[in-house]
């Protein structure tokens, strides 16, 4: 028994020392004002308007929230990092969609090949086209009206 909990001690201190370090995500609470931490929540079940994720803030305390629904979790790797940059950059401020884009593209330092692959996951899937609202901020409108006004240094449309 003391010996299970000894590797299982060790395990979790193994899982913990190797995840890799997710980028900080900050808001503002809204009764304090203050800024905090976001509290980041996973949901198994899907948004109504099919979000892959959505900026909030807990009705209770405040606290800035993002919660993540069905669809995020089966996306690549890079589209939901984008997709946790884009939510941390409406709790920064940035409540254009195409503004929290730019925000979450400058955060994620993107290599060529990087906003590459971003760009033909985003524009081949039409990510827009899978939710049921028009959401100006997606799929292929997103990306060619992202290029224009990011102004991030490259060519990326
Ligand atoms: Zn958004």
């Amino acid at each position: 028994m003391r010996f299970g909990l000894a590797v299982l001690a060790i395990f979790y201190f193994t899982a913990f020392a190797c995840a890799p370090a997710l980028a900080a995500c900050y808001g503002t609470n809204s009764k304090t004002k203050q800024r905090q931490a976001v509290q980041e929540i996973y949901r198994a079940s899907s948004h109504p308007k099919r979000y892959f994720a959505q900026a909030t803030h807990d009705a209770r305390t405040g606290r800035p929230q993002i919660f993540y629904y069905r669809r995020y979790s089966t996306a690549p790797a890079h589209f939901k990092r984008f997709v946790r940059h884009h939510e941390c950059c409406h709790h920064l401020g940035n409540h254009n969609e195409i503004a929290a884009n730019c925000c979450a593209l400058r955060r994620m330092r993107l290599s060529t090949s990087g906003l590459t692959a971003l760009r033909s996951y985003i524009v081949s899937r039409d990510v827009n086209s899978q939710t049921k609202v028009d959401h100006k901020g997606q799929g292929s409108a997103f990306w060619s009206k992202t290029a224009r006004q990011c102004n991030l240094g490259v060519r990326i449309d």
